[in-house]
């Protein structure tokens, strides 16, 4: 495994400071966002493995922030540690209906919060589905990046591997470029919507050398769909 990707949010440079210190480096490479905005902004540039996520911000709360998160689908699989201050029983229970995973007590030490980064981290990844999505034939491999009809190794960009991650992983709905363009590009990215049209391009040329270009079904007026199913 490779080094795993933490965004803090959290308002006291202090702790930020903290945790950046705490953190092995081998093992996390920390991101820091001091509010809710600057924390949309990292998370558009890609999704972090875990969201360590102050109770009380400035502006957005931690709570209404962790709601959201969960009710967006391209944030909702990142698991969520809260920072409070607040141990109370009630507290913890909103903190966890809002969609946290756990939650760390401050003051808390660098120990403590390491040991429920990892418990985290290795409770959710079964959670975010096993490590290969298959359908007709085509068998992805997330870990490995890699695409194979059978024994055949089909070769996909980057880009197409992560709209192919995504439509496999939602089969037989439509998404419209926006949708595809937020999910796969990230939220905010410049990207115009002509784009996701080229990659579809790409991902179907890539798919017609074993017969699969059909499963990349263009619906009218909507967008795009991975089906099994005949157009
Ligand atoms: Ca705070």
């Amino acid at each position: 495994m490779g080094s795993k990707d933490i965004l803090i949010v959290e308002d006291e440079a202090a702790i930020r400071e903290m945790v950046a210190f705490s953190l092995p480096s081998e093992a996390f490479t920390l991101r820091q966002a001091a509010d809710t905005a600057e924390a949309e902004v990292l998370l558009s540039e890609r999704l972090p493995d875990l969201i360590l996520l102050d109770w009380m911000l400035p502006g957005t709360s931690g709570l209404e922030f962790a709601r959201r998160l969960r009710r967006d689908e391209y944030t909702r699989g990142v698991p969520i540690i809260m920072l409070t201050a607040r141990g109370e029983e009630d507290d913890r229970i909103s903190g966890l209906e809002a969609g946290a995973d756990d939650y760390v007590t401050k003051p808390f030490s660098p120990r403590e919060l390491i040991a429920r980064i990892r418990a985290v981290l290795r409770r959710s990844s079964p959670d975010r589905g096993s490590d290969r999505l298959e359908a007709a034939g085509l068998t992805l491999d997330l870990a490995g990046h890699r695409l194979h009809y059978g024994q055949r190794q089909i070769e996909l960009g980057p880009t197409e591997f992560r709209l192919l991650r995504h439509f496999m992983g939602h089969p037989e709905r439509v998404f419209s470029r926006g949708q595809l363009l937020d999910a796969v590009w990230g939220r905010g990215a410049d990207v115009e919507e002509r784009t996701v049209d080229v990659h579809i391009l790409r991902l179907r040329k890539a798919l017609a050398s074993v017969r699969r270009e059909g499963l990349i079904q263009t619906v009218r007026g909507a967008g795009y769909r991975f089906s099994t199913r005949k157009e």
